[in-house]
């Protein structure tokens, strides 16, 4: 929260809790597309160790910029996770029901996918995966 942010909403406070609702969601997207692009950078890690480890670990791709929780999933999991743009996996706890749906329960992750609206696009636009 910023100062800027305080002296918006005194002035209109419904425009001023609109956008900083808006605010909220943007950061936690960014916070979850950013965690994304660090894990599948980890999964090319773990691809040249396929192997010998049958499981890796990713950082939880909830929208709490602060959470680095580790998530143990096969690499099967992960690329059925990234099957869908909208799609995000994170600790039981850490989903945002405000902008995503829980739509698979793994026991130690939860996947969690984008409502549709702003923050679905933004997954999809930004998907590390597209462009192939
Ligand atoms: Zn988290």
């Amino acid at each position: 929260m910023t100062l800027c942010d305080t002296s918006s909403r005194r002035l209109a406070p419904r425009a001023a809790a609109r956008r900083t609702i808006e605010q909220h969601k943007k950061r936690v997207v960014e916070n979850e597309i950013l965690f994304r692009d660090v894990n599948e950078r980890l999964k090319g890690v773990s691809e040249g160790f396929g192997d010998v480890l049958p499981e890796f670990d990713i950082i939880c791709e909830c929208g709490d910029a602060a959470c680095t929780q580790r998530i143990s999933m096969t690499l099967d999991e992960y690329e059925q996770l990234r099957a869908d743009a909208k799609q995000f996996a994170v600790r039981p706890g850490h989903e945002f029901l405000d902008i995503e749906t829980i739509v698979g329960d793994h026991g130690g992750y939860l996947v969690v996918r984008k409502d549709a609206g702003r923050a679905a696009e933004l997954a999809r636009e930004s998907d590390p995966r597209a462009a192939q």
